[in-house]
């Protein structure tokens, strides 16, 4: 990992060698639970640009932690940011917190709208100390939907291991609300969301690698081709979904 973090090459060469074309890196500022700072989006921003077209850069507002946080929303789209991922239980906020006065959340959430950014919303639980899982049920995020119905939302991890219910009805109600499996061992996809083929138009593979429980990419994805789903729907959630919401971008 520490090659791969200071060698963008090195990481693209990586995805070459298990056949991936393109990746979501994520990141994500959270100075009370896990300690990362606003520098996460900047690095990674930075990061990502050694290759535009493949490499698809996740950064994050902490909605406390700025003075204005829809100029920041915008700043980092400037640097490169494709996407917003938002860790309510790392963050400690609710993610419709903005109904309870959190003003600085609606603003990311309207500037986010209003410039065409995805929200990754992290939903399910985390055992890290310092965590509140009370904001990791999806179903917070049933408001984002009614508020900010052109907002692209994608619910990362489906709720897994305790809420995927809640995932998959959020994502049939809202046109505009997304199902990313990542975390979710992939023999055990269609266990946790046996009608998958249902919503196979708005679900996104994804592996979480290098996280906790995630032994490799390459593994998850033929882990994840031996499901029985259609060769279409297989095609939509490896490859067609994701590209469709991310354009490519050349350099
Ligand atoms: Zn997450």
């Amino acid at each position: 990992m520490e090659k791969f973090s200071a060698d963008p090459v090195a990481f693209l060469k990586f995805l070459d060698s298990v056949g991936v074309e393109r990746a979501g890196l994520i990141s994500y500022v959270s100075p009370d639970v896990i300690g990362y700072t606003a520098e996460a989006s900047d690095w990674n921003a930075r990061y990502c640009a050694a290759s535009p077209e493949r490499l698809i850069a996740f950064g994050s507002v902490h909605p406390k932690y700025v003075t204005d946080a829809g100029a920041e929303v915008d700043r980092l789209a400037r640097i490169g940011i494709r996407a917003l991922k938002v860790h309510p239980a790392h963050q400690l906020f609710a993610p419709n917190a903005y109904r309870d006065g959190f003003g600085p959340l609606a603003a990311v959430y309207e500037r986010a709208q209003a410039i065409g950014l995805p929200v990754m919303i992290h939903t399910g639980t985390s055992i890290f100390p310092g965590v509140r899982n009370a904001y990791a049920q999806p179903m917070l995020a049933d408001d984002l939907g009614v508020d900010y119905p052109e907002l692209v939302v994608i619910l990362a991890h489906g709720g897994r291991p305790l809420w995927m219910d809640e995932a998959f009805f959020l994502v049939r109600r809202h046109p505009n609300m997304y199902l990313d499996v990542s975390g979710i061992p992939p023999q055990k996809l269609l266990e946790y969301f046996p009608r998958l083929e249902e919503i196979a138009e708005k679900a996104l593979f994804g592996t979480d690698w290098p996280g906790p429980g995630v032994p490799e990419v390459r593994g998850n994805i033929e882990k994840f081709l031996a499901l029985p789903l259609s060769e279409k729907s297989q095609r939509k959630i490896l490859y067609d979904n994701a590209a469709r919401l991310f354009p490519p971008r050349l350099k």
